[in-house]
C-alpha cells in the first residue's frame, strides 16, 4: 500500500492537530503528549512511503487512529493504532516499540502485523466462519480486533484508489469476514459502514441504482419523516419524558436485502420509516414505548423486548411497528443512554477511557458482564481496571483453528494434537501417520496445535495407529480410529493364540492338526456360528468358544482324550502374545511366579498368580481354567506392586527413587498416603522378573529411613 518516494516535510498533519484535538476532549494531556511522541515516531518510520491516493502513508495510521478516538479508547490502542504498520512495512522491531512505548503497545502492534500476515484463501461459507474465528481467536486481545478493523474501515474508505480487481477482493473479504466480526463484537457503526463500503465496491451497479433512487425519493419522504417526528415528540413531552429523537435513514445495503430476502418492491422497503428515541433510564423506556402506541397503533407480532431479553451481542433495545399516517409502518427504537452507547460501540465500550463519572463504573459493569457471556471468559474480575489488566481474553477458549497445507482451514477442539489433525484430514493419514511439521518445523504427534499453525503430517504405508496414542487424543474420531485398529490387530492376535490354543487342546485327544481339512473348518466353524475358520480360532483365543469342547468335536466321534476332558499341557507364556494375552490387574504376575490362565469371555487368556485371592471364586469353572508356564528367556518389563512405610525424613523420598533407578527400575506411578512420623508409599515399577524384584526391594531395605517393605498381590 505504499511506494518510495521523496522524503516528506516535517511539518505536523493538519488531521494530526485534529485528531489530538479530539482526543483531548477525554484525554489527559500526558497521554496526548505520549501520542503524539508515538505520532511522530510513526511518521519518520513512514517517511518518504505514499499511499495509493498519493498521500503520505502516515495519514493512514492517524485515521485509524481517529476512528478508535471515536470510541473514545483507551491511550494504549491509541498509540499501538498510530504504530500499526510500522513493524510490517518499515522493520521497526517489537523490541524497539516495546522499550519506546511499553510492552503492551508493543503487543497490541505485534498482534495486529500477526493478522496481516495470514491471507484468507477460499470462500466457501463454512471456511469464512472458522476464518473469522480464526482471527478473533488469534488476537487474544480484543483490542487487536478493534485496530484491525478499524484499519480495515479506512482502507475501505480509501478502496477507490485500488485497482478493479483488488477492491473486489478487498471488498469481498470485508462483506465476509470483517463485517460479521464487527457484528459480532457489538460495533454497529463500524458494522453498517464497512458493509455499505462492501456492497458498493462488490455491486458497483446495483449500489449506483439504489443510490440515485433513495435520493429521489429522500425530497417525498423527508416532509413525511419531519411530520411524524414532530408528533413523536410532542407526544413523549406531553408525557414528562425528557428524550432524544431522530429519524434513522436507512442504509442501502439493507434496503437492498430486504428487497432481495423479503421479495420486497423498493418502494416497499423504503416507505417503512425509523425512528429512535433514547431516554433517561429503563422505566422510561416502557413509559416511551406506551406513549407512542397511544399515537399510533401497534402492528400485531411485531414487539420485542431486547431490554428484557438482550441479543447475545449484548445489544438492548424495545423494537416495535407502528401504523404511521398515510398508513405507514414507522419503525421504532427506544433504549437508555447506556443501550444506545453499547449498541454503537459494543465491545469497545470496555476500553472506554476512564471518567470520573460513576455511571460509567455500572457500565463496564454491565457490559463485562456480557461481555462474560458471550466470550465465556474464566475471568471473574468485575472491576474493570482489573478487566483491563486480564486483557488477553481467549474468544473462542474451546477450539483452535489451523490450516492444512492446502490452506483449508480446520477447527479443532482445543488441545488437539497433530494426530488428531492427521484424523480429521483423513482417516488413512491418521492410521499412516508417523511425524508432523508445524510452519514448517518437525514437530512430535503429541503436540498440542495452536491457532493459525500451519500443519503437514507425513506418513509411512506401513505404519500403524498406536495405543498409545489414545493417551492424548481429545478428537471423538481420532479416538474410534484408534480403538477400531486396535480392536482388528486383537482379532489377529486372538486368532494366533486361539490357534495355540486348540492344538494343544487337539494334542490331548491324540489328533495333529494338520490332519483336519477345510471342509472340517468349515462344518465346524457353520456348527459354532463363526464366519471363517480364523473367526473361529480368534473366538477361542478371546475365550468365546473353550478350545477343549471344539477339540472333542473334532476328534473322531466317540473318542475321548485318556481319562478326562482337561487339557494336561501347558502353555507357555512369552509376554509377546499382545493384546490376546493378558497380565491380571489384581496380582501383577510376572515371571518367576507360579501362574495359572483364566480365559475369560471377550479378553482372552488371562493371566493370575496361582493363589490370587480374585479368582479363588471361579475355581469351580474348570473348562476356563489352563495350565500356564512362563516360556524362557522374557525380554519385556512387567508392572508390579510394592508398598513401602519409610520414617519421614528429609529427602527421603529422593533416596528411594534413587534405590530404585539404581537396581535398574522404572518408577511408574506413585502413591502416598499418611501423616505423622511414618508416609506409606505405593510404587507401581517396571521390572523383568522375580529375581529382579529381589534386587529392587534389597535396595530399598538398605535405606534406614525405610521400615516395612512388601510386594502387593491383590
Ligand atoms: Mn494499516
Amino acid at each position: 500500500m505504499s511506494a518510495r518516494g521523496l522524503p516528506d516535510s516535517s511539518a505536523t498533519l493538519p488531521e494530526a492537530d485534529f485528531l489530538f484535538g479530539e482526543l483531548s476532549s477525554y484525554l489527559k494531556p500526558e497521554d496526548i503528549s505520549e501520542l503524539q511522541n508515538a505520532y511522530l515516531f510513526s511518521k519518520s518510520a513512514h517517511s518518504g512511503q505514499f499511499r495509493k491516493s498519493g498521500e503520505p502513508y502516515i495519514s493512514h495510521p492517524l485515521a485509524v487512529a481517529s476512528i478508535l478516538g471515536k470510541l473514545r479508547l483507551d491511550p494504549q490502542t491509541l498509540t499501538a493504532a498510530l504504530l500499526h504498520d510500522v513493524m510490517e512495512d518499515t522493520h521497526v522491531s517489537k523490541t524497539e516499540i516495546s522499550n519506546r512505548f511499553g510492552k503492551p503497545v508493543a503487543e497490541l502492534v505485534d498482534g495486529v502485523s500477526k493478522l496481516d500476515k495470514i491471507e484468507f484463501q477460499t470462500h466457501a461459507d463454512a471456511q469464512a466462519e472458522n476464518f473469522r474465528k480464526m482471527l478473533l481467536a488469534m488476537a487474544r486481545d480484543v483490542r487487536v480486533i478493534l485496530i484491525k478493523l478499524a484499519d480495515r474501515l479506512h482502507n475501505m474508505r480509501t478502496l477507490e484508489a485500488m485497482r478493479l480487481e483488488k477492491r473486489r477482493r478487498i471488498a469481498r473479504e470485508t462483506m465476509e469476514i470483517y463485517a460479521p466480526i464487527a457484528n459480532r463484537l457489538g460495533l454497529n457503526n463500524i458494522y453498517q459502514e464497512l458493509q455499505e463500503l462492501s456492497f458498493r465496491y462488490l455491486f458497483p451497479t446495483r449500489y449506483r441504482v439504489l443510490a440515485n433512487a433513495t435520493k429521489a425519493a429522500r425530497g417525498n419522504r423527508r416532509e413525511v419523516v419531519t411530520k411524524i417526528l414532530d408528533a413523536i415528540k410532542q407526544r413523549l413531552q406531553a408525557g414528562g419524558l425528557d428524550a432524544e429523537v431522530t429519524g434513522r435513514e436507512k442504509q442501502l445495503y439493507s434496503i437492498y436485502k430486504k428487497m432481495a430476502e423479503k421479495h420486497l418492491t423498493f418502494s416497499e422497503v423504503l416507505d417503512i420509516y425509523g425512528f429512535r428515541v433514547v431516554v433517561k433510564n429503563v422505566p422510561s423506556c416502557y413509559i416511551a414505548l406506551g406513549a407512542l402506541h397511544s399515537l399510533y397503533n401497534p402492528i400485531p407480532g411485531k414487539f420485542k423486548d431486547y431490554i428484557a431479553i438482550p441479543k447475545a451481542n449484548g445489544y438492548q433495545s424495545l423494537h416495535n411497528t407502528l401504523w404511521g399516517p398515510y398508513g405507514t409502518p414507522i419503525e421504532v427504537q427506544i433504549r437508555t443512554a447506556d443501550m444506545h452507547r453499547i449498541a454503537e460501540a459494543g465491545v469497545a465500550s470496555h476500553w472506554l477511557y476512564k471518567s470520573t463519572d460513576a455511571d460509567i463504573n455500572d457500565l463496564h459493569m454491565k457490559t463485562h458482564l456480557w461481555l462474560q457471556s458471550l466470550l465465556e471468559t474464566l475471568s471473574d474480575s468485575t472491576d474493570s481496571l482489573e478487566f483491563l489488566e486480564h486483557l488477553k481474553v481467549d474468544l473462542f477458549p474451546g477450539e483452535v483453528y489451523v490450516f492444512t497445507p492446502q490452506g483449508k482451514i480446520l477447527a479443532l477442539p482445543k488441545e488437539s494434537t497433530a494426530v488428531d489433525f492427521a484424523y480429521a484430514v483423513h482417516t488413512d493419514i491418521g492410521d499412516c501417520c508417523v511425524a508432523a511439521k508445524i510452519n514448517g518445523e518437525n514437530a512430535p504427534l503429541r503436540t498440542n496445535l495452536r491457532s493459525g499453525d500451519r500443519v503437514e503430517i507425513v506418513t509411512a504405508s506401513h505404519a500403524k495407529p498406536n495405543p498409545s496414542w489414545l493417551n492424548y487424543v481429545v478428537t471423538g474420531k481420532a479416538r474410534s480410529h484408534i480403538r477400531r485398529f486396535l480392536k482388528t490387530m486383537q482379532y489377529e492376535e486372538s486368532a494366533r493364540l486361539g490357534e495355540r490354543l486348540l492344538n494343544q487342546a487337539l494334542m490331548s485327544f491324540k489328533v495333529d492338526p494338520q490332519t483336519i481339512n477345510a471342509s472340517q473348518w468349515e462344518k465346524l466353524a457353520r456348527e459354532s456360528g463363526a464366519k471363517s475358520k480364523k473367526d473361529l480360532l480368534a473366538d477361542m483365543g478371546l475365550g468365546k468358544h473353550l478350545p477343549v469342547v471344539v477339540a472333542r468335536r473334532l476328534a473322531s466321534p466317540g473318542e475321548s482324550a485318556s481319562g478326562t476332558n482337561r487339557i494336561s499341557d501347558v502353555i507357555t507364556i512369552l509376554g509377546t502374545e499382545g493384546m490376546a494375552v493378558q497380565f491380571a490387574k489384581c496380582c501383577r504376575p510376572i515371571p518367576g511366579d507360579s501362574i495359572v490362565g483364566f480365559i475369560k469371555k471377550d479378553q482372552g487368556l488371562v493371566i493370575h498368580i496361582h493363589d490370587c485371592p480374585a479368582i479363588s471364586k471361579n475355581r469351580g469353572h474348570l473348562d476356563n481354567w489352563l495350565d500356564v508356564a512362563w516360556g524362557k528367556d522374557i525380554a519385556r518389563q512387567f508392572e508390579v506392586n510394592i508398598k513401602t512405610v519409610v520414617a519421614n525424613e528429609r529427602g527421603v523420598l529422593a533416596r528411594v527413587a534413587a534405590a530404585i533407578a539404581g537396581a535398574g527400575s522404572n518408577i511408574d506411578n506413585v502413591a502416598m498416603e499418611g501423616e505423622g512420623a511414618y508416609t506409606t508409599m505405593n510404587f507401581m515399577l517396571q521390572v523383568r522378573n522375580r529375581y529382579h524384584l529381589a534386587q529392587v526391594m534389597r535396595g530399598l531395605r538398605r535405606i534406614p529411613e525405610v521400615a516395612k517393605i512388601s510386594r502387593m498381590k491383590g
